[in-house]
């Protein structure tokens, strides 16, 4: 019997064969088949000024040797480190030569957008988190601010690249349109999304909910640390693949949330990291909801 079929029987229809993990401890070298041309890349997304978290997500993903980190967008929104963690994205795109990594990639995520435009359609706690984050990119010092501010201008929505694309929403609107368990009840916006995709696997953002959507319609919930699964897409099978939220889970888990890919396999990552401190910070600033510092312990 084909190792594909008996796999398919023994794990049911998951939609993906997960590669056995060493009892050990993680195995890098498993997440780089030598006939894949592709840098293993951590996907980060929705860091939400929330700088305990992105920088436990970030030193976690050097360990495992990532070569390349491409974040979904949303750095900035509800928590009240905007300022340190642009700065760092903006290294982590940097050109080689400036960090030792293959230059990443940023998205402009819909957080990115309203403080650029305007944010008179997002709720009250969103509004004014963003309307604190606009100020907070003004104090400090001028010419740093510039560079902020033209680092977010420069965000694109949507980006391609042989074998994948990422979008932060999704792949039909990548800036606005959420993409959540119950739209696998939803076949015509599903069929819609992946008629649009140009490459057999799209990583998502924006609703904080890591899962994989299959074309087929099988779907995955990754539930803690889980992986590497070959994704097994191809010509034919094509996969929407949500990474969930560094800076604010809510998927009723409040551990943060990242993925990696090495262009064939994906890796889902849950970690716990100083949530008290990043409540601490967000209370510190007067103009922030405090729910937004208490919906950090529940990852709602
Ligand atoms: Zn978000």
């Amino acid at each position: 019997m084909p190792l594909a079929r008996s796999l398919w029987i023994i794990l049911g229809p998951l939609g993906f064969a997960p590669v056995p993990r060493r009892a050990h401890g993680f195995e890098t070298s498993r997440l780089r088949p030598p006939h894949v041309d592709y840098p293993l890349t951590a996907l980060i997304s929705d860091l939400h000024g929330n700088w305990p978290a992105l920088a436990t997500a970030l030193a976690d993903a050097e360990a495992r040797g990532v070569e390349r980190f491409v974040c979904l967008g949303d750095v900035v929104g509800y928590g009240a480190k905007p300022r340190e963690c642009l700065e760092r994205v903006i290294q982590l795109v940097a050109p080689e030569r400036v960090n030792g990594l293959k230059p990443g990639i940023c998205l402009l995520g819909n957080h990115e957008q309203a403080l650029m435009q305007s944010a008179s359609e997002f709720n009250p706690n969103a509004r004014a988190a963003i309307e604190w984050t606009r100020e907070e990119l003004s104090r400090g010092e001028r010419a740093r601010n510039l560079a902020l501010w033209d680092f977010l201008d420069s965000l694109q929505p949507s980006r391609s690249e042989p074998g994948a694309m990422f979008a932060h929403g999704s792949p039909r609107d990548p800036v606005r349109e959420y993409l959540l368990p119950r739209d696998i009840r939803d076949a015509a916006k599903m069929r819609a999304n992946f008629a649009c995709m140009t490459e057999p696997v799209c990583f998502v953002g924006h609703s904080h909910v890591p899962a994989i959507y299959y074309e087929d319609g099988t779907f995955y919930r990754p539930k803690d640390t889980e992986g590497p699964y070959d994704l097994a897409v191809g010509e034919h099978r094509k996969a929407i693949v949500n990474v969930g939220s560094v800076g604010q889970p809510r998927d009723g888990d409040p551990r943060l949330s990242y993925a990696l890919f090495d262009g064939r396999h994906v890796t889902f990552v849950r970690l716990a990291y100083d949530i008290a401190a990043a409540q601490r910070d967000i209370r510190a600033q007067g103009a922030l909801p405090g729910y937004l510092a208490d919906r950090l312990a529940v990852g709602h």
